[in-house]
């Protein structure tokens, strides 16, 4: 049984100024062939494949083709989104002839001319494998789903919590795939799209409508024929053509239940619409205040605006300001993106004293660099660390800057470990120590729940704030709740 293998993923932010491209995805981990199968076990959405691989009794072949994980920036550019196409088509031509194809993607990715990057991967894939090789997907939920996704894979299974669990996704996307091999079952796929957008303080999935929309998804597995139940709340800074939320059913070649059940999952979402907007932020002078008055920490300062893992540039200096104007007490570890303070920290060592303008560089529509002076506490040359089934992270280039007391993380650029405790421990800090830090996502806390007391959205704007309305919105289809007066969804045609 011979099975290719792929991971071409990122998250696009539209609103964001920066663009992404080839650096982006090595920073991440862009591995090619057989070095892929050494580096993924147990990492993402492939490392859950491989596991179920690995435990089937016929023999399998894998063949591993290219793995390029840009995590969230902006747009892609269009030589990248080329070289990445390219790289697949290239990879499943000489891998031929092959029973099935696994693909790892996120499902939110845009390049400059092209909307709709995964539908346009899978059309590729499709074009080389034929209409008879089952193409199944592992993708993150908040994907935007379109009518070409859905006429080329044969199944589109996303993650099942938030925050995200990939190995699982990708075992469950793996054991579809190897059922459809053995003639166990065969996959009929009903989706509706939901026309409606909305902010990032709803999206976990431990909690309120999301958790009630997604239970209602588990609650339906369990029906007899019914293998997936994948909700698809968009994320919210994606503006292309076929966006908005959505949701896709498969069965075991029941077309009437999964239209059925892809429906009553649509209208339940419709349903919850005003509740997904409900937030509980308040103003980064507030968030500040109220961190202070906490009588013990750690307090979660959520940056909404800034969240990186949304694509954002993580140098915006919206709750730093705030720090630095009411010179605050207790101990606030902050990070900053900077490179250009990080080279100046690093040529001026340790014990060295410093007044620049920071952050508000790469983002300086909705932030604005900051004077600060301050102590170089420590620097490093550079770190890598292996987050488990995050994969191996390189933080670059990196110092601390003391200012009172604040403990700035000067980084050289936007990686996983700036919301991860590693990034403050590698610089000699202890997350016990701090009254408050600054995290720049606005629902991966679970590496800080170890000390988390409080958690305060902050109300930041930025690329990936929560006002989505405030956005200048130009692809979108309209009309899209809460934009628009919007009175009942639309059937979509499977
Ligand atoms: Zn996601």
């Amino acid at each position: 049984m011979r099975i290719a293998v792929a991971e071409i993923a990122q998250e696009t932010d539209s609103f964001s100024s920066l663009t992404a491209d080839l650096t982006d995805f090595e920073s991440y981990g862009l591995y090619f062939g057989a070095e892929i199968l050494q580096r993924m076990p147990g990492v993402g959405p492939i490392g859950g494949f491989l596991e179920i691989a690995a435990g089937q009794t016929a023999p399998v072949t894998i063949l591993p083709i290219v793995r390029a994980f840009g995590s969230a920036g902006g747009t892609i550019t269009a030589e990248t989104f080329a070289f990445l196409v390219d790289k697949l088509v290239e990879g499943l031509k000489q891998s031929l002839p092959l029973d099935g194809v696994f693909l790892s993607l996120h499902g939110a990715a845009a390049s400059t001319h092209e909307d709709d990057v995964e539908g346009a991967l899978l059309q590729a894939a499709r074009n080389v494998v034929g209409d008879k090789i089952p193409i199944v997907v592992a993708l993150d939920h908040h994907a935007n789903i379109t009518q070409r996704m859905v006429a080329c894979a044969n199944a589109l299974i996303g993650h099942e919590t938030q925050p995200h669990d990939p190995p699982a996704t990708g075992r469950k996307a793996a054991k579809v795939l190897f059922r459809m091999l053995h003639g166990e079952i065969r996959p009929t796929v009903r989706w509706r799209k939901i026309p409606m957008i909305t902010p990032q303080d709803q999206f976990l999935t431990s909690a309120g409508p999301m958790k009630e929309w997604f239970d209602l998804a588990r609650q339906m597995e369990q029906r007899r024929g019914v293998l997936d139940v994948s909700p698809y709340p968009m994320q919210p800074w994606l503006d292309v053509a076929e966006g908005g939320w959505a949701v896709v059913v498969h069965t075991d070649d029941n077309p009437e239940l999964a239209q059925a059940l892809a429906s009553e999952m649509a209208e339940k979402a419709w349903s919850l619409r005003d509740q997904f907007w409900v937030s509980a932020r308040v103003a980064p002078s507030e968030a500040v205040r109220q961190a202070v008055a906490a009588e013990r920490g750690l307090v979660i300062l959520s940056d909404t605006g800034d969240s990186v893992f949304g694509g954002a540039p993580g140098d915006s200096t919206c709750i730093l300001r705030a720090l630095l104007e009411q010179r605050i007490d207790g101990p606030a570890f902050v990070p900053m993106v900077d490179a250009a303070a990080v080279t100046a920290a690093l040529i001026a060592g340790v014990g060295a004293s410093l007044t620049f303008a920071l952050g508000g560089k790469m983002d300086n529509l909705f932030s604005q660099p900051v004077q600060v002076s301050g102590k170089v506490v420590a620097v490093s040359q550079g770190f890598t660390v292996d987050l488990q089934d995050r994969g191996i992270c390189d933080l670059g280039r990196t110092a601390l800057l003391q200012v009172g007391s604040i403990f700035i993380a000067l980084l050289q650029h936007r990686c996983f470990a700036i919301n991860h405790p590693v990034l403050y421990s590698h610089l000699g800090l202890d997350i016990a120590d701090a009254k408050m830090v600054v995290l720049k996502t606005a629902s991966n806390f679970q590496f800080f729940q170890r000390w988390r007391h409080q958690l305060v959205r902050v109300d930041s704007p930025g690329t990936t704030q929560s006002d989505l309305t405030a956005f200048h919105w130009q692809r979108l289809p309209r009309p899209i709740y809460p934009l628009d007066q919007v009175t009942r969804t639309k059937e979509t045609k499977a």
